[in-house]
């Protein structure tokens, strides 16, 4: 099976890019909204989020206290580290639960915002870059979360920089409002039809 990483800054238009993969059948695993969902339904990694963070992780329901664990992430890096350490390889678990699941496709696609921070690009046969550049992203981001452009830019401090993650991308797509973009979607998922895995 063909394993396809792609990822890209916060408001770089990785999710948009994936829904036209997703219409041209190709299934996408959404690490960050799995990432959000076990940690609310993974009997394991609840206890091991309220070993390390306290009780308070958690409300009555065994819902995830997400102010609280957010509060405590954004402010300490060493905490946002220690949280990774634990849900990564969960998802990393639910990523090869969904694989079996999937193993009639021609390729798959992992979204991940931290594919290259947390290695889990290794884990893929190819991973695919999103750039826009940063006015575009603050743009976006203004809009659709109602944020003030100094929150972004301490969200994009967590992530590496285009430059680190282009090193690693062995694809680059440009979503920058001026290329066209279903061009370049759909010559990397002619590129990867014609690949056989031996
Ligand atoms: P995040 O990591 O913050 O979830 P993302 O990289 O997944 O962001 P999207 O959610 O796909 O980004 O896009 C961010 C916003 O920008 C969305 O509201 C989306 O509709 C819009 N957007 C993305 N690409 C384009 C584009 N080419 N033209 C117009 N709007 C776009």
């Amino acid at each position: 099976m063909l394993k396809v990483g792609i990822t890209g800054g916060i408001g770089s238009g990785k999710t948009t890019i994936c829904k036209v993969f997703e219409i041209l059948g190709i299934p996408v695993f959404y690490a960050d909204e799995i990432a959000k969902e076990i940690m609310n339904t993974d009997k394991n990694l609840r206890l091991k989020i309220k070993k390390a963070f306290g009780d308070q992780s958690y409300l009555g329901n065994e819902q995830l206290n997400r102010k609280y664990i957010a509060d405590l992430v954004f402010a300490d890096k060493t905490e946002l580290e220690k949280l990774n350490r634990l849900v990564h390889p969960a998802v990393f678990h639910a990523f090869d639960d969904w694989l079996i699941t999937h193993q009639n496709a021609p390729y798959v696609l992992k979204e991940a915002a931290l594919l290259y921070e947390s290695q889990s690009y290794k884990m893929c046969n190819y991973s695919i870059l999103v750039k826009s550049p940063l006015e575009i992203k603050i743009k976006r981001l203004v809009q659709r979360d109602h944020i003030t452009a100094d929150d972004i830019k301490l969200r994009m401090d967590k992530q590496f920089t285009d430059e680190q993650k282009e090193k690693l991308a062995d694809f680059v797509l440009v979503n920058d409002e001026k290329q066209l973009l279903i061009p370049q979607v759909l010559d990397l998922h002619q590129h990867f039809l014609s690949i056989k895995l031996f």
